[in-house]
């Protein structure tokens, strides 16, 4: 029996992924997970109140949050990782959804400032990259291994309880090669209401 919870010894591999294989999981509620989308109304509120909320507090957090990845503190990272991490909760971003967050801030970064600094986040084992469906990185802030649920209507992506999950089994990796992680996404539509 294996679980998700299992995690691979070598390093982690930013936006890697075992073959078809795409999943992941936060046993934390959904709105915890505000996501930096246009598409929805409610996201964008969620998202006012994170940026309208920047106070020493979150710049404190922010910067501490760089050091644990031992990067320096340049101001445009700082922005940035006080969007993400500021309230002290996990978020999943796109590059695009982060950059529209980060327009109405002081501080200005283009779009791939954005997506360069994410990769950053990444390598310095503060992010991990989630591929859905490989045209679109989404970076989340919760490290463990943990499942995601991704609605496709809206293309929103949250966590999925982990504690429901289990594998089984897995194909043997291919000789000279370990399994680096396994990425479970469970794809959502919506059901028609019932007559
Ligand atoms: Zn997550």
């Amino acid at each position: 029996m294996l679980s998700l919870h299992r995690r691979a010894p070598a390093a982690r591999l930013c936006g890697s992924r075992f073959g078809g294989i795409a999943f992941e999981t936060c046993a934390r509620a959904s709105y915890i997970h505000l996501y930096f989308g246009t598409e929805a109304k409610m996201d964008v509120k969620a998202l006012e109140t994170a940026s309208g909320s920047v106070d020493e507090r979150a710049v404190e957090r922010a910067s501490s949050w760089l050091a644990r990845g031992g990067l320096r503190p340049t101001r445009q990272r700082l922005a940035l990782a006080t969007l993400l991490v500021g309230d002290g909760e996990d978020r999943h971003v796109t590059a695009e959804s982060l950059y529209a967050a980060s327009v109405s801030g002081d501080e200005k970064v283009s779009l791939a400032t954005v997506y360069n600094t994410l990769r950053a986040f990444c390598d310095a084992g503060l992010m991990q990259e989630v591929v859905v469906d490989g045209s679109k990185g989404y970076f989340d802030t919760r490290m463990d291994d943990h499942p995601h649920f991704f609605w496709e209507d809206t293309a929103m992506l949250t966590d999925a309880p982990a504690d429901q999950l289990t594998i089984a089994h897995l194909p043997d990796a291919p000789e000279g090669t370990e399994i680096s992680r396994v990425d479970v996404v469970i794809r959502l539509r919506r059901t028609p209401p019932q007559a």
